[in-house]
């Protein structure tokens, strides 16, 4: 939708083709609804939160960036307003008004929008391509612009169209891996605490012995393992890992230090000595925790707390600091935020996001090999490299075949 409003804003002819039979399906779900439209933060915390390729983006964050696209949804109705961490969002908090202030761009500059409109084929000829729609229809165009999404949540209409339009073309795929997904986890102790939810709360990822992401908030616990804001943005560097030894330790109790958080066990156990363990747990954890935090402390949970040996409550200090899942895995596709993977940025230039290998073939979006974090950041690549795919190819057409 961007990439055809950049593009007709600078006089070209342009035809959105879009199979669903509505616009931005898959918009109309982000930010559970509400749109989490961009992110505020300057250029060099937003290239941060970009995983693959932040580099690439370099370009087409300085052609277009968050102030960009508010100001745009802004000038179309569509009001914003920002939240904790910088995130940005409609002040309607309806996603829906954002798929209609794109819409509204796009009525304005005269784009003919095509819905039910699927694309099988894409082929050059030597007018430029010819686009085979599965009615059988035949459009042509002197630039093509793919932005066709990756493969994650496919009922929205990204089925990965795009990587195979791409291959026919010679370009080459990294493998597609979903991303920003719930994670599996080994214990089977997890399921018990399934419907969880936790605020608050440290986590570590590792790789072996090497720590590969850190966070500090909400997660939840699922009849699989884990999921919530900081297990999704953990995800993506599930595929860090070197080898198949990947662990994520928890902190539930982040605002003590050990010693602390030893000096309010021996307070806790002291004033209820005559107590039973199990009985006196729900003084410090969620009740659904209590029976599973009883049973890997290894401590009778009929004990007396004044018989609880020192030994035993350091290594429930221990345990309540640092408590390890074993991540097997991450959950599909069909639960992923985003598909990390896609069409190989080397073979794009970045500045127009135009094809190194077909002349007048233009990337935007999901559909490249670019990622980034929960925030707004995935919906901004998209933004950026739609305005500069736009913006480029109406140039090519214009200049007859030159950029
Ligand atoms: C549940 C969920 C919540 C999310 N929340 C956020 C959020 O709050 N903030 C954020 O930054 N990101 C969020 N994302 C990620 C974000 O939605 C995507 O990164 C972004 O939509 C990608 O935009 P795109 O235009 O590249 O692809 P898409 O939005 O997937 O659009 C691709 C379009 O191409 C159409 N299409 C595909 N193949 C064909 C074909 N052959 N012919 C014709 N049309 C075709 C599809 O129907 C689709 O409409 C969320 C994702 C999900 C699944």
């Amino acid at each position: 939708m961007l990439a055809a409003v950049s593009a007709s804003e600078r006089g070209c002819n342009v035809t959105l083709l879009e199979k669903n039979e509505k616009l931005g399906k898959k918009l109309f779900i982000t930010g559970k609804g509400r749109c989490n439209i961009t992110n505020s933060a300057d250029k060099d915390l937003l290239m941060k939160n970009i995983i693959s390729n932040p580099k690439f983006l370099f370009s087409a964050l300085d052609a277009f960036d968050n102030k960009d696209i508010c100001d745009l949804l802004e000038k179309h109705g569509c009001r914003i307003k920002e939240e904790r961490g910088g995130r940005i969002f409609p002040v309607s908090d309806r996603s829906s008004d954002v798929i209609k202030a794109l819409s509204d761009a796009l009525k304005e500059k005269n784009v003919d929008v095509k819905l039910g409109a699927e694309v099988k084929k894409i082929t050059a000829n030597e007018y430029g391509f010819e686009v085979i729609l599965s009615s059988g229809k035949k459009l042509s165009a002197s630039a093509v612009i793919i932005a066709t999404g990756g493969v994650s949540y496919a009922a929205t209409g990204s089925t990965g169209d795009g990587y195979r339009f791409a291959e026919t073309f010679g370009h080459t795929c990294v493998e597609t891996k979903p991303s920003l997904v719930p994670l599996v986890i080994k214990q089977t102790w997890c399921r018990d605490l399934q419907g969880l939810s936790l605020k608050n709360t440290g986590l570590k990822m590792y790789s072996g012995k090497k720590m590969i992401y850190e966070d500090f908030g909400e997660m939840l616990f699922t009849h699989f393992g884990v999921s919530g804001p900081m297990i999704l943005s953990a995800s993506r560097y599930f595929y860090n890992k070197k080898d198949n030894d990947c662990r994520i330790v928890l902190d539930l109790k982040p605002a003590l230090s050990e010693d602390e958080l030893d000096a309010r066990l021996i307070r806790e156990f002291d004033e209820n000595h005559e107590k039973h363990f199990i009985n006196v747990l729900p003084n410090l954890l969620p009740a659904k925790l209590v029976p599973v935090m009883a049973f890997l402390s290894g401590i009778d949970p009929h004990k007396k707390c004044g018989d609880i040996t020192k030994e035993e409550r350091r290594n429930l200090v221990t345990l309540l600091k640092n408590l390890e899942m074993d991540v097997v895995g991450t959950r599909g596709f069909e639960e992923a935020i985003i598909t990390k993977g896609g069409i190989n940025v080397k073979e794009i230039s970045p500045k127009t996001m135009m094809s190194k290998i077909v002349p007048g073939l233009f990337f935007a979006g999901e559909v490249t090999d670019l990622d980034a974090l929960t925030g707004g950041f995935n919906l901004q690549i998209a933004w950026s490299t739609g305005f500069v795919a736009g913006e480029s190819a109406a140039e090519y057409v214009t200049n007859g075949g030159d950029l």
